[in-house]
């Protein structure tokens, strides 16, 4: 049996190594490393995956976040609503720009911010709201855009890891995550569902000033070439990254559907067992499962860890420590927040491997080995 990893992007590669390869090269031949064809051609397809006006992209997912305030003008001063439980990315951005995140709960079922608790913590220093469709499952965006409208707040969406979910609104209009707020923001590292083979990410909006804007501050603020309207940053997507995930996204619904049935069979075998909560899927959305994320109840979530880590099964813990316990929060007040969801989580939430590559023996062997240390 193949070794199990938490993801598996070499046997994922292999399958569509002729390609890559075969795109690789071209871009090699071309020298056209920066810009071009190649990163037109990709944004492009992207944008038409999402059903999305605009797609720019950036040098990674922390910077799509960061020029997508810096496009908001959202500055030094300003706050913006985001939950605790999430990758550091999403807060990290806010406070070098010197934005003070406010950090509120998330929903204990689908992980994703609650949207109950966003009014209580709108102050008139608060400019945006900033959701994180987490784990693939999408925040519940209709309540969130229904506040942001009301209370005149931009919204920003974190689709680093949630890329391809359709989300359903009570009127029945589907949309995928990233293209509901004013900017969505997503990632292409490696290990994302959409991943490419290094850094990349990229921004998507319906407004052609903010496209402008975004795309200005991408290149150092620049309207034409050495004329800088705006202080901006440099951050691009490589022609080779750009080639490898073009040829990635026509099979990105494919890898979404392998990590689902992934899914699903870990559900079916663990869905009546006393001591593990299986993920929550709402109605309104089609979960992409970038990570497949348990609750265990009254059992020893570190123990466990070390349990399949002695049989060779990697899991992982994501996150540790939420974002308003991080050190780097101290100076932005982190640990006044009280976020009693978001510490009980954090203590019980344990992430199984999850990928294209997994097959139901790998599977049924990480299901065995969790039932025999939970002795049922
Ligand atoms: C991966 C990730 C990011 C950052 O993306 P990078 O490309 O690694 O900079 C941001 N937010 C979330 C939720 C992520 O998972």
């Amino acid at each position: 049996m193949r070794p199990i990893q938490m993801v598996d992007t070499k046997n994922q590669y292999l399958k569509i190594k002729e390609r890559v390869d075969a795109a690789v090269l071209s871009v090699m031949e071309s020298s056209q490393f920066i810009g071009g064809k190649v990163v037109n051609d990709f944004t492009n397809n992207l944008a038409k995956y999402h059903g999305s006006k605009h797609v720019i992209p950036s040098a990674n997912g922390t910077d799509a976040l960061q020029i997508a305030m810096m496009a908001l003008g959202l500055k030094a001063g300003d706050e913006v609503i985001t939950p605790s439980f999430t990758y550091i990315a999403t807060v990290e951005v806010a406070a070098l720009l010197g934005i003070k995140p406010i950090f509120v709960e998330v929903d204990k079922r689908t992980f994703c911010i609650d949207a109950n608790e966003i009014e209580k913590a709108i102050t008139p220093k608060t400019k945006a709201i900033v959701p994180v469709h987490l784990y693939g499952h999408a925040a519940d965006m209709e309540p969130i855009l229904q506040i942001a409208k009301k209370h005149n707040l931009f919204v920003i969406e974190d689709n680093a890891q949630g890329i391809g979910n359709d989300y359903t609104f009570s009127d029945g209009t589907v949309k995928k995550t990233g293209t509901m707020g004013h900017i969505g923001c997503t990632s292409f590292y490696p290990s994302k569902n959409l991943g490419a083979f290094g850094d990349g990410g990229a921004m998507f909006t319906e407004d052609d000033a903010l496209a402008d804007m975004m795309r200005m501050i991408a290149s150092h603020g620049q309207s034409k070439r050495y004329y800088h309207d705006v202080i901006g940053c440099n951050s691009r997507l490589d022609a080779m990254q750009a080639a490898i995930l073009d040829i990635k996204l026509e099979h990105l619904n494919e890898y979404i559907d392998a990590r689902r049935k992934a899914a699903d069979f870990y559900d079916e075998q663990f869905k009546n067992h006393p001591n593990v909560e299986i993920p929550f899927r709402a109605s309104n959305n089609n979960h992409v499962f970038h990570q497949y994320t348990l609750i265990l109840h009254d059992a020893n979530r570190d123990a466990l860890h070390q349990h399949l880590a002695d049989k060779g099964i990697p899991s992982m813990i994501y996150y540790p420590v939420p974002a308003h316990r991080q050190k780097m929060f101290e100076a932005f007040g982190g640990n006044e927040f009280q976020l009693p969801i978001t510490d009980w989580l954090t203590e019980r939430v344990i992430s199984l491997p999850i990928h294209t590559e997994l097959d139901e023996i790998q599977q049924q062997l990480i299901v065995n080995e969790i039932k025999i240390f939970l002795k049922n």
